[in-house]
């Protein structure tokens, strides 16, 4: 991965993260796998980003056809109607970026067979895991928990994606066996109540979908799985998105030590064994002082040594006068006057104390999915 600044170089601008100090070592992206499950509107998408990222070898997983009916997403184009979704993506894939390895998966992971043969293509001959990471894009129950079930197996890190029916809200979350919540962990509410999935299929009801939306969760996707496999950043294990409100709820669902899965609960003995070792231990609190020592040197540093781009800092002509730096919003809790930009209104009525505001906030670690739910239903409400 040549890191030449010329125009006939694909990976010149994916190579200048490295110059510039935010990933430390790009090149590292040619020697990672990734599965795509689901090559829908999120996976076609989310599959095309790795491709376009220069990623090693990427496995994709789908039995459906492409339909004219999925032209209002990104990615298919209609002469490819009739085509498997994992041969019409490799097609156009293999011509974006001939360096990625592609392997294509036609068949349905939640059957017996779809099951073990999903398994065995994410190991090696000798039986061991070969994947760096699983994107699950799949749209429905059973298919999620198929790969939950083959990761918990596989000790395989993942995400998970979806976006609603009515294709205004969507979220990705990260699954780590034992150390986050499992698939299985937090049950949605159809699934606990003991419905079979099939049944709940209306009859002539077709779900919406928008090309933003479905965008929009495979950008966060991939994402996140750029910073997991890349290590920089912070990757988030929750991350909701409302688009009604552009509301984006994140959180971090821990483990649950009663989940219905109980390999589930032997991966939580293992993780909290290894995060106990002494080696563990010191590899923390190394890891910690080098954070502080970065931040520290960060601090100090300028940006950028050379600024051969020339660009300045100028200073800020909104920054109100006497305020010490604390912004309209602090101002505004503590019941200062403080007006925001023309044009803009706080959507918090007036005079809201900091006090009020810390009642109604929700703890991360303590609201659960049936909460985030419904605080979504009402946020979705016109
Ligand atoms: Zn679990």
């Amino acid at each position: 991965m040549s890191d030449e600044v010329v125009d006939s170089n694909p990976y010149s601008r994916l190579m200048a993260l490295q110059r510039m100090g935010i990933v430390h070592d790009y090149e590292r992206i040619r020697s990672m796998t990734v599965a795509v499950v689901g090559m829908g509107g999120v996976g076609s998408v989310a599959a095309e980003m790795l491709t376009r990222c220069g990623l090693g070898r990427l496995l994709m997983y789908d039995y459906d056809k492409v339909e004219l009916a999925n032209m209002n997403r990104l990615f298919f184009r209609p002469e490819q109607a009739g085509m498997t979704k994992t041969d019409a993506a490799a097609q156009t894939l293999a011509g974006i970026n001939p360096d990625v390895a592609l392997e294509s998966f036609t068949s349905n992971i939640t059957t017996l067979e779809g099951f073990d043969a999903f398994k065995a293509s994410l190991c090696d001959s000798e039986g061991a895991p070969r994947v760096d990471l699983v994107l699950s894009c799949v749209d429905n129950y059973e298919a999620r928990m198929t790969i939950n079930q083959v990761c918990l197996e596989l000790g395989q890190a993942w995400m998970e994606s979806g976006v609603s029916e009515d294709a205004v809200s969507g979220h990705i979350q990260v699954i780590i066996p034992g150390v986050t919540a499992c698939f299985a962990c937090v049950p949605p509410l159809v699934v606990a109540s003991g419905i079979d999935e099939r049944t709940l299929k209306r009859e002539g009801v077709c779900a919406a979908s928008l090309p933003t939306t479905m965008g929009i969760v495979a950008g966060l996707l991939v994402q996140n799985a750029l910073k997991h496999l890349l290590c920089f950043g912070q990757v988030t294990r929750y991350l909701g998105y409302s688009s009604l409100k552009d509301f984006f709820p994140t959180m971090d669902i821990r483990p649950n030590p009663g989940c219905a899965n109980t390999l589930c609960g032997r991966r939580q003995t293992e993780a909290a064994a290894r995060e106990a070792s002494p080696e563990a231990r010191a590899a923390a609190a190394a890891a910690a002082a080098a954070a502080e020592a970065a931040a520290a040197a960060e601090a100090e540093a300028p940006v950028h040594d050379d600024n051969s781009w020339g660009i300045e800092v100028v200073a800020d002509q909104a920054e109100p006068s006497g305020s010490g730096g604390e912004s309209n919003i602090g101002a505004r809790a503590r019941g200062k006057p403080g007006a925001p930009p023309e044009g803009l209104q706080y959507s918090m009525p007036a005079g809201v104390t900091a006090e009020e505001l810390r009642a109604q906030a929700v703890e991360d670690s303590e609201s659960n999915i049936e909460d985030l739910m419904s605080q979504l239903d009402a946020l979705n409400k016109p």
